[in-house]
């Protein structure tokens, strides 16, 4: 049989499949038939992911999956972040955002000073308020409620997404009553949803080195449980590029896996590039962009029962997301954010960053995908853009909380 004859002698699937091939090489093609058969991968396929250096054969297994969920569609949501305190009790090492010696100066947002910063941006159709601070054992639980009312009274319809599993329980511990009864409290007052958060990862050994004093990884799961159960939905998040293995990235993508086939209550994943400037780990290097991609599409390709894989463009820079748009992300956040971070040699200052509907817009159809402006739920948002410039004006500062 000559080379063509056997060509015409294949089924498209198996035509397909040798394009893959020469694509992938040999090597991941069983990653490749069982992402094809929609079934699930391994923890031990999830390391392979992360040990292979080819990262174009990965990223091209994360896109057939992200083509065939969304297709070209890439979700983007109008928002604002309010950060309550930045005074914490939690002393996590990773962290930069909390006020210490040489760094930010603590402060912490009376009402009036949240009904402000609403209010600068009242002219701007932002869907959803992302709030979130440090755990400050001074605050009262009706301090919660109140910022939550706030909220409410000045944007009756917005939706709130607010506290990580940490905050959530320094407020129950506040509240001294069942967890469970203070998310409904929180819910009356306001609470729309959970930006997860509060983990990093999930593995014993790197909480007892970064962050000891918060609640460990089977405790987080116990929140989310509860939190399912009144029904809240919930963002999750995995921190890499700091001491953990990639094993343990690999294990802390299955664990959430389980966690969501049990309460189905996870709505995206958003692995977050850590930034080691101002950290007690400021000797660790950047994660490459090469890592950056990696994690968005091993991520694509663990959570089969994730609907969402969001690039946060804050965190991996703009250039980064335009390509994770091709490595699994179909989604990139918010438009109306500005995130500093205050680096202790003083040289580069505070790094702030913005990006208006109209830029967000240009970066993902300049990176060939069609642009959504979604609500928290992703419904998609009837498009105004006669306001773009109010929200040019905007200035809404975000830390690395997680
Ligand atoms: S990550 Fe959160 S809990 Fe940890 S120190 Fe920073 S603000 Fe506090």
């Amino acid at each position: 049989m000559t080379p063509k004859m056997a060509v015409d002698a294949m089924n498209p699937t198996e035509i397909n499949r040798k394009r893959a091939e020469r694509y992938i090489g040999a090597g991941l093609m069983d990653i490749y038939d069982k992402v094809m058969a929609s079934e699930r991968l391994s923890f031990e396929d999830g390391v392979r992911l992360y040990q292979t250096p080819d990262l174009s054969s990965v990223g091209y297994l994360a896109n057939i999956v992200r083509e065939r969920m969304h297709g070209d569609r890439t979700f983007y949501v109008r928002n604002q972040h309010i950060n309550y305190t930045n005074i914490c009790n939690k002393f996590c090492k990773f962290c930069s955002f909390y006020a210490k010696k040489g760094g930010h100066a603590p402060y912490e947002m009376d009402m009036a000073e949240v009904r402000r910063k609403l209010l600068a941006h009242i002219d701007v159709p932002i869907t959803e308020v992302h709030m979130v601070g440090g755990i400050d054992p001074r605050l009262p639980y009706s301090y919660y409620l109140d910022l939550l009312h706030t909220v409410k009274e000045v944007r009756p319809d917005i939706h709130i997404k607010a506290f990580t599993m940490v905050e959530l329980v320094e407020i129950q511990r506040q509240a001294k009553k069942p967890l469970e009864d203070v998310l409904r409290e929180l819910m009356e007052a306001g609470l729309d949803s959970l930006p997860g958060g509060g983990i990093e990862i999930l593995s014993e050994r790197v909480h007892q080195e970064l962050f000891d004093r918060k609640l460990d990884g089977e405790g987080w799961m116990d929140v989310a449980r509860t939190a399912a159960k009144v029904g809240l939905t919930q963002y999750a998040t995995m921190l890499y590029g700091h001491i953990e293995t990639l094993e343990e990235r690999a294990e802390h993508l299955v664990r959430i896996r389980a966690l969501q086939d049990e309460t189905r209550h996870f709505v995206t994943m958003t692995p977050l590039s850590f930034h080691p400037e101002g950290t007690e780990l400021e000797n660790i290097p950047h994660p490459t962009g090469y890592d950056d991609l990696r994690n968005i599409a091993v991520s694509r390709l663990m959570l089969d029962n994730f609907e969402h894989i969001k690039s946060f463009w804050i965190m991996n820079t703009p250039q980064i997301t335009q390509l994770a748009l091709w490595y699994g992300a179909d989604d990139v956040d918010g438009t109306v954010q500005e995130y500093e971070i205050t680096y202790k040699d003083g040289e580069q200052g505070n790094k702030s960053q913005s990006l208006t509907r109209k830029s967000m817009v240009k970066m993902i159809e300049e990176a060939g995908r069609t642009p959504i402006e979604r609500d928290s739920h992703y419904r998609e948002v009837p498009q105004i853009t006669e306001l773009e410039s109010a929200q040019e004006r905007t200035y809404i500062p975000i830390p690395v909380l997680a």
